[in-house]
């Protein structure tokens, strides 16, 4: 089985997704997060609220493979978007197993594009779920997220400082064009 959490940043996709495995003994669970999301501990998936679960950072899908265990019931991957097209067949392997994976992922990018591995991973979801944050300005439901700093790669970490979530009203592009081939990465 797999369920997706998706949404803007700032909508409460790793808070669920820690809910959710908390629900599991805790031998049963594997929390994996990609390697380059180091915001606030490297060996934990922490909610921005502060709640924290340990977690093992993987430097590619290919990785969390070989941390599969029998005794495992459940998966837990937390920011999607920084890892490549192999994930899919990754968890596909994983839920071939029976092992239930959760995952959490930006659903649009920078420009408010969205990421071709969310609509893909949407798509084979048992459950997807859709989270929105409150719009930073009005106050409205949020879909979308603001990036104040400029744009220098393709996969940018930040937080509070440099994103804030925004309705389509209040959301403007940024000024730099998308660049081609690499997207404009939030979490
Ligand atoms: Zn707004």
């Amino acid at each position: 089985m797999l369920t997706i959490i998706c949404g803007c940043m700032f909508s409460g996709k790793t808070t669920e997704l820690l809910r959710r495995l908390e629900e599991f003994p805790t031998p049963s669970i594997l929390a994996v997060k990609h390697a380059i999301d180091n915001r606030y501990q490297a060996d934990a998936i922490v909610s921005h609220a502060g709640k924290a679960l340990p977690a093992i950072a993987v430097s590619g899908a290919e990785q969390i493979q070989s941390l599969l265990r029998g005794d495992l019931e459940i998966v837990g991957i937390d920011e999607g978007h920084f890892f490549d097209d192999t994930l899919v067949d990754v968890i596909r392997s994983i839920i071939q197993r029976g092992i239930h994976v959760i995952i959490t992922m930006l659903d649009r990018d920078s420009w408010a594009e969205e990421f071709p591995l969310a609509v893909r991973l949407c798509s084979l979801a048992d459950e997807p779920v859709v989270k929105h944050a409150l719009c930073a300005r009005c106050g409205a439901r949020a879909d979308r997220t603001q990036r104040f700093t400029p744009i220098i790669d393709g996969s940018m970490v930040g937080g509070p400082e440099s994103f804030e979530p925004r309705c389509q009203r209040c959301w403007t592009p940024p000024p730099e064009p998308p660049p081609n081939g690499t997207l404009g990465v939030a979490h």
